[in-house]
């Protein structure tokens, strides 16, 4: 019996599964936090994605890469890579790596510590693995979800590594939910704490969910956790598994959370400058 990977067309999603059987069903999709395929599950094994899909990589800084899949597969999720003098880190990942995004990476020092926010970025996290062995980190209570790689550290709510990188349990969207906040830098990984509509590349409204799909909204406690963890880091971006927000700071961020505690928890959009005028207004009446 041997083993393969496979990734879902659908969510872009991989699964260990055998290499002399297709699987059986993608437990990515199953999950009520996202959409069925509208007819029949179909994947793409390994062996045809190598060919089908290059793997392209944007430098945001000296120390600050992004990596992404085209065609589209599945969601599309990027992956982030941060270098740092004691040990670069991966955060979340594209849904595939060719050889030669796998060569820059090495030429970029490798990875060490290799992480992600919930299993919407986890894409081809098992290839990171394969070509670097880094450390590998996911929340203990997404383990369930983990089984196209191995956890070499399963991670707590609060976990600070070379007092640079500070990851949070956020939960909330999905229980072991986790962000990265990265000091030096002053980048805050968010994992699908908000979603973010543009307009010409900007930030215009944002929204946050448990489940996008049917539209399940957050609970007032996830609310409050989400304000309580945002509330620790001064940040002017932030980054989920699919994109950079900018700008969105903190207080924008609370804001949201906030309006939806007040009004009651919903999973639509609410335009940003809706949210500052508000604040604007009760800043002005408090004085
Ligand atoms: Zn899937
Ligand atoms: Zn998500």
């Amino acid at each position: 019996m041997s083993l393969t990977h496979y990734a879902c067309t659908h969510c872009g999603g991989w699964i260990l599964w055998f290499d002399t059987q297709e699987p059986l069903y993608c437990a990515n999709c199953m999950d009520v936090r996202n959409a069925l395929p509208n007819e029949a599950f179909s994947y793409i094994h390994i062996d045809q994605a190598k060919g089908n899909y290059k793997t392209y990589h944007r430098k945001h800084n000296d120390q600050f890469y992004e990596f992404w899949t085209e065609p589209q597969l599945g969601l599309g999720s990027h992956g982030w890579l941060i270098l740092h003098p004691q040990g670069n880190i991966a955060y979340e990942a594209a849904p595939f790596y060719d050889q030669e995004s796998l060569q820059f990476t090495q030429s970029l020092g490798g990875i060490k510590y290799l992480a992600a926010s919930h299993p919407h970025g986890y894409g081809a996290l098992w290839q990171l693995q394969e070509a670097f062995d880094p450390m590998l980190m996911i929340h203990k209570d997404d383990l369930q979800h983990t089984k196209a790689f191995k956890v070499t550290q399963p991670m707590d709510d609060h976990l600070e590594l070379n007092g640079n990188f500070i990851f949070d349990r956020l939960g909330g969207h999905y229980d072991g939910q986790t962000s990265l906040y990265v000091k030096d830098q002053q980048l805050f990984f968010i994992g699908d704490a908000l979603k973010i509509e543009f307009e010409n590349e900007k930030p215009v409204a944002l929204s946050c969910h448990k489940g996008f799909h049917y539209s399940i909204p957050l609970t007032l406690e996830e609310l409050k956790k989400y304000i309580e963890i945002f509330s620790r880091y001064d940040f002017q971006s932030v980054i989920t598994p699919f994109e950079l927000g900018h700008p969105i700071d903190q207080q924008t961020a609370v804001l949201l959370f906030k309006h939806l505690i007040e009004i009651g928890p919903h999973t639509q959009p609410v335009p940003i400058h809706t949210l500052k005028e508000k604040y604007v207004r009760k800043s002005t009446t408090t004085i």
